[in-house]
């Protein structure tokens, strides 16, 4: 008992402590933050699809159809038709022949990773894709080398080397949108070193989704390489509204998932009321593409307003954007104060995002109004002005040891 305290000061006084906020209500662009409404910048729910009356709907009736939870594994009792319905809709949405479903997007990292790489194999990793590829690249077994972040050059120099030479298969993977930095991978170069150097690539869109690419189609897709990359995955847990994942493949590959991926193999599968409130979500996101521009403009009027304020937003294009404050102890300092004033922007910290950096990660939503956000920002910039401290100047990506 006396350790576990111990621990947990430990971490009271690196300012890393973690603690749950609990919402009282649904999660729209304001929520009630324990009786207080606040303004929400930190949800994926990016096209505000979890209230759509659609979704809504769809997810109430599979319950009445297909029951609460799936109750068992995909593999023994657990595929029902929404599976494989979503299944086929996400494939055609993505342009691949096909498409797996598994619990959740943690969970399909891991098993896609260990099952496309083993022993004797090499897995190149951007050093801020995000901590489910980083442990799919631990369980693989693979050799794992880190490229800087989005540093073409420094990926060639590691597929070139004789380590690379020497490997069975490689494997290079990125996140598509980069979560904590909002930022976007050279899909098309990193494609280009992969077939120069006979190894596979695999993009994680949870990001990109709603977000970017025709009709919201993701990051690959913004890149016209549909169906070129040689795998994708993406959650149904962000802009689809519901919870789960899932890889886009070939047939071949599918199947091969379905034989080895652990992680799919030995999970329950999602629960029908989630897959087919993703599927709803998924048409939603098909017939309403001014959602997906609203999102666009939303978040480059953030953007621009906290650049107005006198804040850097790194790379970021997207709507997700990262303000850079420094120490864990100063991010949660803002976070609080913002929160104060009604904003509510999450801070993130080490080992979240690498030693340095803790930041303020700011996340647009369709359903934002310009004017809250323009608001939002000036909140926002008072926020991390008032809890300033002498500090040196941070840059983002700054490399720790153990990123990954
Ligand atoms: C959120 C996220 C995941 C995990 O997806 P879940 O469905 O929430 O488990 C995986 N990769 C990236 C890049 C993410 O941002």
């Amino acid at each position: 008992m006396e350790r576990l305290d111990q621990r947990l000061a430990e971490l009271d006084a690196k300012g890393l402590r973690r603690r749950l906020r609990t919402l009282v209500g649904p999660q729209g662009p304001h929520v009630n933050l324990g009786g207080k409404r606040v303004l929400l910048l930190c949800s994926n729910n990016y096209l505000g699809l979890t209230a759509h009356h659609s979704v809504l709907a769809a997810g109430a009736a599979a319950a009445e159809r297909w029951g609460s939870g799936a109750g068992s594994s995909r593999l023994i009792s657990g595929t029902m038709e929404p599976h494989l319905a979503l299944e086929r809709a996400l494939a055609e949405f993505h342009g691949y022949e096909s498409s797996l479903i598994f619990g959740s997007g943690y969970l399909a990292n891991l098993g896609v990773i260990s099952t496309l790489v083993g022993p004797g194999d090499l897995v190149c990793s951007d050093r801020l894709n995000h901590a489910s590829i980083v442990d799919g690249c631990r369980l693989s077994g693979a050799e794992k080398r880190i490229f800087r972040h989005r540093d073409l050059a420094h990926l060639e120099s590691i597929l070139a080397s004789a380590q690379a030479r020497a490997a069975d298969r490689t494997l290079i993977v990125s996140d598509g949108v980069f979560s904590m930095d909002g930022d976007v991978a050279p899909i098309a170069a990193l494609l280009e070193l992969a077939r120069r150097y006979d190894a596979m690539l695999m993009i994680d869109d949870a990001h990109g989704v709603g977000s970017l690419g025709p009709g919201g189609r993701g990051a690959v897709a913004e890149a016209a390489l549909g169906g070129e990359v040689d795998i994708i995955t993406g959650t149904l847990g962000k802009a689809l509204a519901g919870y789960g994942a899932y890889a886009c493949c070939s047939d071949r590959m599918r199947e091969l998932l379905i034989n080895s991926a652990r992680s799919f193999i030995f999970s329950t599968a999602p629960p029908p009321p989630a897959v087919a409130a993703a599927h709803a979500a998924l048409d939603t996101i098909r017939s309403r593409p001014d959602l997906v521009r609203k999102l666009g403009e939303n978040a480059a009027v953030l953007r621009e307003s906290l650049i107005d304020c006198g804040l850097a937003i790194g790379d970021s294009r997207t709507q997700i954007i990262p303000l850079l404050v420094g120490s864990a102890t100063r991010a949660v300092a803002a976070c609080e104060l913002a929160l104060s004033h009604g904003v509510y922007a999450q801070a993130i910290r080490p080992p979240t995002v690498p030693e340095g950096t803790s930041r303020l990660r700011l996340s647009v939503m369709a359903s934002h109004r310009a004017e809250e956000l323009r608001e939002a920002a000036a909140v926002i910039a008072d926020a991390i002005a008032t809890t300033a401290e002498p500090t040196t100047a941070i840059a983002l990506g700054t490399p720790i040891a153990d990123a990954a």
